[in-house]
């Protein structure tokens, strides 16, 4: 039997330590990791394109474990009461081949990419940040807005999106969540949120080149968290902030990050660092208070392999109904695999036997 993380199961492994606590012990592993990458077998997601939409297969491993995570992006899918992103993955034993866990990764994946942008901005925003821009307020931004509450101390967030009712449902969910004095200001433009904030989240979805942050709205010292554009004529900034004298990029895997990052925009030469380097110490994540620091966020495999190791490892912890699925034979001999399409009781386990 194969481990299964379903929607239901990941709401109970969250609700129990509550999403904050959540976020910031992904983020240790995912640090962990990050901290162990030439351990890590890396590629470029493979990504399939539509005139609509994207989707990928994220794989990575470390030689013990081995992951992937299929996941789509369809911007025009909540016109039509459809979630942008959906995921799912599977973690497996790379000695035998076996999948350990099924898992839903869609709640995952917002977890694990707040967890990721928290984790730079700590190396990469000036220390005293306490303002943020939070401009996409669909179904990333909570968890965006957690994350850096919680481990960044932001105290006041300035929502904007083209869709009010989005940062209506925004501030609701932040109404509810009562996170400690934390002040949230509705904005009627980009230019607004910007304003006087000290780190900008840009998490919008449109499968083209947007232009949502203009140079003149970025002041000295700012820290950008731009998540949004993640595909091949999909970004958000404007080529200009990339080009400043005074800014510094940070992307995950740079031969993805070249094909889908904002860093598309820009000269195969134009010079980046990686956030293993930043986050290793080996590079500093800003050089003064001036500096305008980017983390051009695309989302990368490995960042998936530490939420699902992390997940195998609550779920076999905690408390709960611990599902399980029967995704792989289980044979007494496993040359008979057509014993399955002719069950004998000497061919066949039954599952109380293959669990004893
Ligand atoms: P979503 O559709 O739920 O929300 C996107 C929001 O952006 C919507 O409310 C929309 O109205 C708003 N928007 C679109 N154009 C805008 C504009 N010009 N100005 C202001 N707001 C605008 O999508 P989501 O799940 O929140 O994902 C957002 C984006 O983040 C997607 O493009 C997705 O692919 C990307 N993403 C990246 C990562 C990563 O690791 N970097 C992870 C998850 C999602």
């Amino acid at each position: 039997m194969v481990d299964f993380i379903g929607i239901e199961r990941i709401q109970e492994l969250v609700a129990r330590r509550g999403a904050a606590r959540f976020i910031e012990e992904l983020a240790a592993e995912i640090e962990a990791d990050f901290l162990r990458w030439e351990a890590f077998d890396k590629s470029a997601r493979h990504a399939s394109h539509s005139p609509v939409g994207v989707i990928e297969l994220m794989p990575a491993s470390d030689g013990r474990l081995y992951a992937f995570k299929y996941v789509n992006g369809h911007p025009k899918n909540t016109a039509v009461g459809l979630l942008t992103v959906t995921a799912f993955g599977v973690l497996a034993d790379v000695d035998t081949g076996y999948p350990l866990l099924l898992s839903e990764l869609t709640l995952t994946t917002a977890l694990r990419t707040a967890a990721t942008s928290a984790l730079a901005a700590r190396r990469m925003a000036r220390a005293d940040s306490r303002v943020m821009a939070m401009v996409g307020n669909g179904a990333q931004s909570e968890f965006q807005i957690i994350a850096f509450h919680h481990m960044l101390g932001i105290r006041q967030v300035r929502l904007y999106d083209t869709d009010a009712a989005a940062t209506e449902k925004l501030a609701a969910n932040l109404a509810l969540l009562r996170l400690p004095a934390l002040e949230v200001v509705r904005c009627g433009s980009v230019a607004e949120a910007v304003r006087g904030a000290d780190i900008v989240t840009t998490v919008t979805a449109d499968k083209r080149n947007a232009t949502i942050l203009t140079a003149e709205m970025i002041t000295p010292g700012m820290h950008l968290n731009a998540v949004g554009g993640d595909c091949p004529g999909k970004t958000e900034l404007d080529r200009r902030i990339l080009e400043r004298a005074d800014a510094r990029v940070v992307v995950e895997f740079e031969p993805q990050s070249r094909i889908e990052g904002e860093i598309q925009q820009m000269p195969t030469d134009f010079g980046v660092t990686e956030l293993t380097r930043v986050l290793s110490g080996q590079v500093p994540g800003r050089a003064d208070a001036r500096e305008v620091t980017i983390f051009d966020s695309v989302g990368f495999a490995l960042e998936d392999f530490s939420a699902l190791r992390y997940l195998m490892r609550i779920h076999q912890e905690e408390r709960g109904s611990k599902p399980q699925v029967d995704l792989v034979p289980e044979l007494n001999d496993p040359k008979n695999l057509f014993a399955l399409l002719v069950p004998s009781p000497q061919s066949v386990s039954r599952p109380q036997e293959a669990a004893a």
